[in-house]
């Protein structure tokens, strides 16, 4: 029998303190459990902060492509020169308890009640589902009817309805806090993104995150402004480059 756990869905934070916050004071309350999706870290100003977060609040947290990246594994051929200059700067950065954590990260999937967690694909971390060519064999697969993913920093997903229709998620752009409920019917399958906390790139700059309740079939899709300009003033004294300092306040 499901239960009625509500489950807080924390993806790509990406050392982002400031937006990390705002996300889970709008949460506070509305979940059971938190689970983490992966990259805690890369890109941002406080991957020490963000871990010790995160540690004690997700029950489950599966590693990133960047967790990977940052705690030690070769870099990935796919990081391009900014990424790998903000993977050398959180190396360095990252106390010895903290780069031992990361490293102890579990890849995904993870099962939860009736729906996997993920932080590309359930084959392969490092796999973007970007659209109906990645995801409809994906949403084919009889096991997995929910998977929850991130990675692309797109929040939303992609579905497959009882009637065997393929869609998008489409996330409406109004203002902060709820921005949609999403019904899970029966027989439908589904890709869930719960977006990105720390470096969204759909277009919003805002802090994204979701919150799934499977006894309910639901799943609540939250955007949040969080202090833009003091993550931005912390990566500038850091000496991150300019360019990922830009792209934050463009959500791409
Ligand atoms: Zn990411």
């Amino acid at each position: 029998m499901e239960s009625s756990l509500r489950y807080l869905l924390l993806s790509d934070i990406h050392s982002n303190l400031e937006a990390l916050e705002a996300c889970l004071e709008l949460a506070q309350g509305k979940y059971d459990q938190a689970l983490c999706l992966g990259d805690l870290v890369g890109y941002g100003p406080d991957p020490n902060a963000v871990i010790e977060k995160i540690r004690p609040l997700a029950s489950v947290i599966i590693r990133g492509n960047h967790d990977k990246a940052c705690s030690g594994d070769p870099i990935a051929a796919d990081f391009n020169p900014l990424a790998r200059l903000a993977t050398e700067w959180t190396r360095k950065e990252l106390t010895p308890e903290h780069f031992a954590f990361l490293r102890s990260l579990p890849a995904g999937p993870v099962r939860l009640e009736s729906f996997l967690i993920v932080h590309g694909s359930p084959f392969d971390e490092d796999d973007y589902i970007l659209g109906p060519v990645q995801a409809f064999p994906l949403l084919r697969n009889p096991e997995t009817p929910i998977v929850c993913f991130g990675h692309t920093h797109h929040q939303g997903g992609f579905m497959i309805s009882p009637q065997a229709r393929f869609q998008s998620i489409r996330i409406p752009s109004t203002k902060d806090g709820l921005i949609l409920t999403f019904p899970l019917q029966e027989e439908g399958r589904y890709l869930i993104n719960p977006g990105s906390i720390g470096q969204p790139r759909d277009g919003d700059w805002r802090a994204a995150f979701a919150i799934i309740d499977p006894g309910k079939r639901t799943v609540e899709y939250f955007r949040t402004t969080y202090p833009l300009p003091k993550t931005q003033e912390k990566m500038r004294k850091a000496g991150l480059p300019p360019l990922l300092i830009q792209r934050l306040e463009h959500g791409r």
